[in-house]
């Protein structure tokens, strides 16, 4: 399959890339080992630092022209694909400005004589998806440049134009041709790269199948993986949860990036039937009221979804709800008008066998519960196969903090939808997946952490 990009606010096709030839994709990896082996790694940490930093000095320079590439390649809003440029370039400062801490070799109390010195691995695959085409590079590349490592990046098949607009950007920056580089592979060539024994490690954002294929490639290769997967994520609304600002984040938890994220608001839970209709008529008039334009038109508040693919798999989902007896209170259709636009969605009444009750469903549609109480209010968030993040609304921080404890997940929220920043750990558990990018944590993940005890 070649990658292309078609815009999903009109359909059109734009440029397509043929995949990487057996024999381009070999010389790639020799130029990536022989660039960690006798360049990359060597290099002073300052040296690494400047050039990330100026990476990350020229995603800000250039925010506007790259937020119109990434709008262009799956849809993004304007102003969303802005946000998501400046956390990337956020990333990549904070990696350029901790490294030399996180590598310092670190003495271990107890142990006289020991410390535990951070080397690197050598090559590091990134197979990444479409949602966030800036942020998930730049979460591999800001750690993984820093660490030492270098990376080769396989982008999802419909951002092609994100990918090289990456590579380019750490290109000027100063990265050498060896330390990153962009492939166009094939799923057959992910499985030749990972069996390749120069590469150390791989690191997947995306779907669970996706995840289950590399990570048993890489399982065969005794390698490691880092997974970072679906998610389905709740938002716990307790009785004395401020209405507004309840009512406002759970939109920003939702609606960002048309519902797109693996932490998303997809699951609303309301404890108790008294504020039901107050919230769920809110949510009805805020996510009704959205605006379907081009994305690029500051104007527009509601953006396509990323493929014809993803809007079919989309009305699906939906078609299988109502099918098994949920009900649709708002939206649920394609909306009449070329790209790939879906109305934003309310479904209630998702009864526990309903298929919908534990799938994700990744874009503008909001499952809305109502429960009895704080425990069945947990017990319903814990009931699905992830475990990403989650939040819950409440006056009462000690209450929430202690709810949010209880929630199964990688990460949870008082008061605040799921979101990220570099230094917050990102990732999950159960198919949510394995290990966590961002942090020092992230930093962490593809180094050797060498003993050297001195007697
Ligand atoms: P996807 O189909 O799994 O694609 C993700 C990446 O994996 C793409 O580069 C894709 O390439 C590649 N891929 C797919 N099948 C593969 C295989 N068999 N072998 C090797 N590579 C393969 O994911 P998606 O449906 O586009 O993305 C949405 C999913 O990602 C959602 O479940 C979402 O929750 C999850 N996600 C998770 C996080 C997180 O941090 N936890 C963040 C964002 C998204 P092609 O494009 O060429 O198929």
């Amino acid at each position: 399959m070649a990658y292309t990009t078609i815009n999903p606010a009109t359909g059109i096709v734009g440029e397509t890339f043929e995949n990487i030839t057996d024999a381009a994709l070999a010389c790639r990896i020799d130029e990536l080992d022989l660039c960690f082996r006798t360049d990359w790694r060597l290099r002073p940490v300052a040296d690494r630092s400047r050039i990330v930093a100026s990476a990350a000095k020229i995603i800000r320079d250039e925010i506007q022209t790259l937020a119109e590439i990434i709008s262009r390649d799956m849809g993004k809003l304007v102003s969303h694909a802005v946000g998501e440029l400046a956390l990337s370039a956020a990333i990549l400062d904070y990696y350029a400005q901790t490294a030399s801490e996180f590598l310092e070799p670190k003495a271990l109390p107890g142990a006289p004589g020991a410390k535990l010195h951070a080397q690197p691995l050598g090559i590091i695959l990134a197979v990444e998806p479409w949602n966030f085409p800036f942020f998930q590079l730049a979460r591999v590349a800001g750690p993984q440049l820093m660490v030492g490592n270098v990376i080769v990046a396989k982008h999802a098949s419909n951002v092609p134009q994100c990918a090289l607009a990456f590579e380019d950007v750490l290109r000027r920056a100063g990265v050498p041709a060896g330390a990153y580089v962009n492939v166009f592979a094939s799923t057959d060539q992910v499985g030749t790269i990972i069996d390749d024994p120069r590469v150390r490690g791989v690191t997947l954002t995306g779907s669970e199948k996706a995840g289950a294929v590399v990570a048993e490639r890489a399982a065969r290769n005794l390698k490691k993986s880092v997974l970072e997967l679906g998610g389905s994520d709740p938002l716990i609304v307790l009785e004395d949860a401020p209405f507004e600002p309840t009512v406002f984040n759970a939109m920003v938890g939702k609606m960002n990036n048309a519902g797109q994220s693996c932490v998303a608001t997809k699951r609303m839970i309301v404890v108790g039937e008294e504020r039901e209709r107050q919230f769920l008529e809110a949510m009805t008039n805020a996510m009704g009221s959205l605006k379907p334009g081009d994305p690029l038109d500051p104007g527009t508040t509601l953006a396509p979804v990323s493929s014809e693919g993803a809007l079919e798999g989309l009305l699906a989902q939906i078609e299988q709800a109502r099918n098994a007896g949920a009900e649709i209170v708002l939206g649920g259709n394609r909306i009449d008008r070329p790209g790939s636009y879906l109305e934003p969605t309310i479904i209630t009444n998702i009864g526990i066998d309903n298929p919908v009750y534990r799938q994700e469903i990744f874009g503008p549609v909001l499952s809305f519960y109502v429960v009895p109480d704080e425990e069945s209010a947990i017990k319903l968030a814990n009931d699905v196969p992830f475990g990403l993040g989650g939040s819950v609304f409440t006056a009462d921080l000690a209450r929430g903090e202690r709810v949010a404890l209880q929630i199964e997940s990688g990460m949870s929220f008082v008061n605040n939808p799921t979101w990220s920043t570099p230094q917050m750990p990102f990732g999950g558990i159960k198919n949510s997946g394995y290990g966590r990018e961002l942090s020092q944590l992230g930093f962490g993940e593809f180094v050797n952490w060498k003993l050297v005890a001195i007697s």
